[in-house]
């Protein structure tokens, strides 16, 4: 359906748990956050009655995050039964990759199409710096990009841009593109929750860095997804580098998403918490028909877009983390 700005929203990002089994310092403190106990997150028969619903408006894409979607028990049969929803034609996740190799099977069997891989560093220390948690968690990741391409699955590398963390690194990490067929992306740091790693790097200056490397870069212009990227596949790479330009490029215009927390709520903007409380609703006895009511109201109050920049200038930040939100 179309929201109050006549953009068509046919995607639904749906975080699954606020848990994670890494602790990445830009998303969550060391010491972990405030979990959600087991009762206030959504069951799976809760995410799929709103998935159905959410189909029935036009939703045509869900993206299984988190927190870690992986560390969700049964997450497989999840992915299987909203594959099963009529109208949904794609089903993604967006992992951290720590625990993909070994779920991957069951996922593919179960009719994953897509996945986005989380990696800001080919360095093992530096991997256990940002992450805090799984000294080995480089290689098993490496290990579960590989696996992904055997298996011919769509797969992304999203890759956080930082200054002075891994702005050496992103001739080598777009180089995982070279001799795969995969998308590595670069997206804008954002100033979600409050562990400011100072200003983003405009994603530009990472493209003058690369093409400096692999020469003129030629935009792709099919498109991979249905998202904000913008991809260019430089001479002689199997894959494509990308770039999420949240910061310096406003995408709002084409925006096509929201987002399902966790714990039922129907996030309309990445900045705002306009939005609704489901799981009051469905836990309140509410019968589809009103429930449907109530989304399709909601995805009218969408805002028009996100005010990040302001907020950098106002040293103000939402202070709920992408773990919380999904990403
Ligand atoms: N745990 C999964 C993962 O890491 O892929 C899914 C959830 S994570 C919150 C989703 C994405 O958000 C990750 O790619 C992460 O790097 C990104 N992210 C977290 N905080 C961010 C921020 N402040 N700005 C931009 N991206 C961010
Ligand atoms: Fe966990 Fe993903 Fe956040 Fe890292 S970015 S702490 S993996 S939710």
């Amino acid at each position: 359906m179309k929201d109050g700005f006549g953009r068509e929203i046919d995607y639904l990002r749906v975080s699954v748990t606020d848990r994670c089994n890494l602790r990445c310092f830009y998303c969550m403190p060391e010491e972990g956050v405030q979990t959600l106990t087991h009762s206030e997150i959504l069951r799976f028969e809760e995410i799929l009655r709103l998935c159905k619903i959410a189909a029935a408006h036009g939703i045509k894409k869900i993206r299984l995050t988190g927190g870690e979607p992986l560390v969700r028990r049964g997450i497989e049969d999840l992915v299987r039964e909203i594959k099963a929803i009529s109208g949904i034609e794609k089903v993604a996740i967006t992992t951290n990759g720590i625990l993909l190799a070994e779920k991957l099977d069951d996922l593919c069997e179960a009719g994953l199409d897509m996945v986005n891989i989380s990696l800001d560093t080919l360095d093992k220390e530096k991997f256990f710096k940002i992450a805090r948690r799984e000294p080995d968690g480089l290689s098993k990741v490496l290990a579960a990009i590989d696996m992904c391409v055997e298996r011919g699955l769509n797969t992304k590398v999203n890759v956080v841009a930082m200054q002075g963390i891994n702005d050496n690194e992103f001739v080598a990490l777009a180089g995982l593109a070279k001799d795969r067929d995969i998308s590595v992306r670069f997206i804008e740091y954002m100033p979600v929750g409050k562990n400011d790693v100072g200003k983003h790097i405009p994603n530009d200056k990472i493209r003058e860095v690369l093409e400096g490397i692999y020469g003129e870069m030629v935009p792709d212009e099919r498109i991979y997804g249905n998202g904000p990227a913008v991809y260019y596949k430089p001479k002689g790479f199997v894959g494509r580098i990308g770039f999420i330009s949240a910061m310096t490029n406003c995408f709002c215009k084409d925006c096509n998403r929201v987002r399902l927390t966790a714990e039922g709520y129907l996030k309309l903007c990445l900045q705002y918490n306009t939005g609704v409380s489901l799981r009051g609703l469905i836990r309140g006895g509410a019968s589809d028909e009103e429930i449907s009511k109530v989304f399709a109201d909601a995805i009218l109050q969408k805002p028009r877009e996100h005010t990040f920049n302001d907020y950098l200038e106002k040293k103000e930040i939402e202070d709920k983390g992408m773990s919380k939100i999904g990403g």
